[in-house]
């Protein structure tokens, strides 16, 4: 039996990576030091992971921004735009330009596209393709790297994404091609990698196939076996770990398990029903291995070690223990480092804490299940399965976990609790006549610039160098302001601007009970962004209202109506780390039972208009499309028990950016807001296509200025998109409003966008 790692963060414990990489963007350390910090993270981690026993530790796991970028640079295939760059350019400055654009020394390249790696927070740069692309080894980073590791003297499992997947990562640049076709030219690349990594010692090669866990094409998979059975035939001697993770592999299984490889990768926290199949399916070829992915790569709970236990000795009777390797579900990157250097027990109690593990945590773990399962360690002998075990039965039953009066709530939800009253149609005629709101409608999505000022304020706030009073006083004048600027300015429906709030997600994380927080749990985001998501631990329930002071305070500032501001349960669990001893559904009814009562206080509170955000809402979608309708069931019935619990007249708004919709359309119809707004700009309101056809009811405000753009649009360029939406959506179904919160802007930008913004909306009414 084999312990098998995937791949481990490389922020590295104290986010060296990050501090290092800004500096050398800012100019303020040279290149070499950049490299030297490279150098010591992947180090310390090959260290950490040889000292705790793993025996195929990864190597090329480590990249400076996005181990898909590594990879388009290994291959050749930079974009055209970036040669005359690339000519006056050291290597990491042309790779670095790819990843975030560059302007210097008049030349000006902007970045490669980036997006979501499968269903996590991770942004990978997508690579492009032409037509007759042309790929030639062009760094050796998976050389080099597996080499340093050798001088450590530590052998390492060099880790690749496979040939087919980086393909599908891709985007093809221009018409008449389908970029899986390009797999005879970019074969040959991987074949000069594998026989260098051969000459150099290597026995075994990761490579992670996350697309045989998708719907792919009988194409593809055809593909699949040819290339597999390609590189076997060429390489003989190398033993290829074939990964799949974060799904099962579907109707892919008797494809991937036909492929000659040495060992499959399974991800037994997503799919736990796998190894049954494949155990039952006698079609594991004789001699193959599975690595069994036991320990959840994509989330900070300690392993419960009798489960696991179970799942692999089940595996073990019928393969036996040599064909067994011991695995992380996928790569550690998604997870934070290092639990030991939580030590602030007001963040994180000790109670809390002895229920999770992050990377270094999961390491550990994957060793002792190995010692465990091959009876190196006695188990009843064990002090670390004795910890284990309490930590796993308190957890069961802790009572900062579970809490009676909630459970029962959500038991005693009826049909109709995710109603509202009446009929959009009805309720829209009650809306008309109490909120008299003029045609085009105009309104913000609920953040104001978050200055260095405001956000000083609550630095200093939470070191306690200004009291509540005194930092009460300071958001209080902050927020009169900005009332004042959007009734000066014309503006309908206004908002108090969320000066208070640090993040949409974390400002009611912090208020809700069943939520804690990391101090230094950071994962990766993109290049040298990291995350640190709230932690759901328990039972969701809010001991007081959280919004309604703020909301009141700004209604009483103005006649005009001002928009109280959620963020809504399916972008709240989708943006934390979510409890594993409960099916996500339920945690996320828990938190709609939680923002319905602060919707309700709302309302009563005298706030007509209620927004619950659901940016994530799309995100949340599974891989699988089989999988697609029970999500968007349960999600959208999350939101609606959160909407449904205020009068006809009082006006539900929900926002989403970074969505397509022509897929889910009807599932946001079925969300019956009574407004939804959406980010639409940068695509000329080709987004609001999906809502044309399907002639979507209620009513919607498409936006008209990119927020992401200190960009300053003028009235005329917001007129030309309020036609184009016009010309599809009944005038008097439509509102007037940017594509998102604009918390990142400057003041100055943001108060001339919107003046230009109501003029357009001025002319806009006067043309009908
Ligand atoms: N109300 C939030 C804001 O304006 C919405 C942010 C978002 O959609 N990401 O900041
Ligand atoms: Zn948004």
């Amino acid at each position: 039996m084999k312990t098998n790692n995937l791949g481990y963060p490389r922020i590295g414990s104290n986010r060296e990576l990050k501090k290092a990489s800004e500096l050398y963007w800012a100019g303020k350390i040279s290149v070499d030091e950049l490299i030297e910090a490279g150098k010591d993270i992947r180090r310390t981690n090959w260290e950490l992971q040889h000292q705790a026993g793993i025996d195929l530790i990864p190597s090329n796991d480590f990249s400076f921004y996005d181990q898909v970028l590594d990879l388009t640079l290994t291959l050749g295939a930079i974009p055209e735009r970036y040669t005359d760059f690339a000519k006056s350019n050291s290597s990491i400055d042309l790779y670095f330009a790819m990843a975030r654009g560059a302007q210097k020394n008049g030349q000006d390249v902007v970045a490669m596209e980036m997006t979501k790696w499968f269903d996590t927070n991770y942004h990978y740069i997508v690579p492009e393709f032409t037509k007759n692309q042309k790929f030639a080894l062009l760094s050796e980073k998976i050389i080099t790297e597996f080499k340093e590791a050798n001088d450590l003297g530590i052998a390492t499992k060099p880790v690749l994404i496979g040939p087919i997947s980086y393909l599908l990562l891709g985007k093809e640049k221009e018409e008449g091609f389908n970029r899986i076709d390009l797999i005879e030219n970019l074969l040959p690349v991987y074949f000069e990698i594998l026989e260098k990594l051969e000459v150099l010692g290597a026995k075994y090669i990761q490579f992670d196939e996350p697309f045989l866990a998708l719907n792919l094409t009988d194409k593809e998979r055809h593909i699949f076996t040819k290339v597999y059975n390609e590189i076997n035939k060429r390489f003989p001697n190398i033993k290829v770990i074939l990964a799949n993770y974060f799904d099962c592999f579907g109707e892919n299984l008797a494809t991937a398990l036909a492929l000659p490889v040495d060992t499959f990768h399974l991800d037994l926290v997503r799919c736990p029903a796998q190894l049954d199949d494949i155990l039952e399916s006698g079609q594991l070829a004789a001699n193959v291995n599975l690595s069994l992915g036991v320990v959840d790569g994509r989330n900070i709970w300690k392993n419960d070690f009798k489960k696991s236990l179970t799942i692999i000795e089940k595996a073990v009777a019928v393969l036996g223990a040599d064909r067994i390797f011991i695995a992380p579900s996928c790569s550690l990157v998604h997870s934070p480092c290092d639990l030991s250097l939580e030590t602030n027990d007001n963040t994180l109690t000790p109670e809390i804490k002895q229920w999770l593990a992050f990377a270094k945590q999961k390491i550990e773990e994957i060793r002792l299940l190995k010692q465990f399962a091959s009876n190196e360690v006695d188990r009843n002998n064990s002090a670390d399965f004795a910890e284990n075990t309490f930590a796993n039965e308190n957890r069961k039953t802790s009572k900062l976990i579970h809490n009676e009066v909630v459970k029962n709530r959500v038991v005693g939800i009826k049909n109709g609790d995710d109603q509202r009253q009446n009929t959009f149609a009805t309720r829209r005629q009650k809306q008309i006549e109490a909120l008299k709101l003029p045609l085009f409608p105009t309104t913000t999505i609920g953040s104001f610039p978050q200055t260095a000022e405001v956000r000083s304020w609550r630095a200093k706030f939470k070191k306690g160098e200004l009291t509540q009073v005194e930092y009460d006083a300071l958001l209080e004048k902050e927020t009169e302001e900005t009332i004042r600027f959007q009734e000066q300015s014309g503006i309908d429906v206004l908002v108090h601007g969320e000066f208070e709030r640090n993040d949409m997600v974390e400002y009611f994380g912090e208020q809700l009970d069943g939520f804690t927080f990391t101090k230094n749990g950071w994962v990766q985001s993109y290049g040298s962004r990291c995350v640190k998501p709230p932690v759901i631990y328990g039972d969701v329930s809010r001991p007081k209202p959280m919004t309604v002071r703020w909301a009141k305070f700004a209604q009483s500032l103005s006649s005009k109506w001002v928009k109280g501001m959620l963020t809504g349960p399916v972008t709240i669990l989708q943006w934390s780390f979510v409890r594993n001893d409960q099916p996500r559904s339920e945690t996320c009814t828990q938190i709609a039972l939680a923002i319905r009562d602060e919707v309700v206080d709302l309302e009563k509170a005298g706030i007509k208009i209620i927004q619950i955000d659901e940016p994530a809402i799309r995100e949340g979608l599974p891989l699988r499309k089989e999988e697609w309708a029970a999500y968007l069931d349960w999600a959208v019935k999350a939101f609606r028990i959160s909407a449904s619990g205020v009068q006809d007249d009082t006006q539900i708004h929900t926002h989403m950016c970074y969505s397509e919709f022509n897929d889910i359309i009807q599932n946001i119809a079925d969300m019956d807001a009574d407004v939804i707004t959406i980010e639409c700009s940068r695509s000329q309101m080709e987004l609001l296509d999906a809502f044309a056809d399907f002639k979507y009811p209620n009513e919607i405000g498409p936006g008209v200025y990119d927020i992401h753009s200190p960009r300053v649009p003028s009235n005329k360029e917001m007129v030309h998109l309020l036609e184009k939406a016009a010309a599809v959506i009944p005038a008097n179904q439509l509102w007037v409003n940017p594509d998102c919160g604009l918390k990142t802007r400057h003041w100055d930008e943001t108060k001339k966008a919107l003046i230009e913004m109501v003029a357009a909306a001025q002319e806009m009414r006067a043309a009908v």
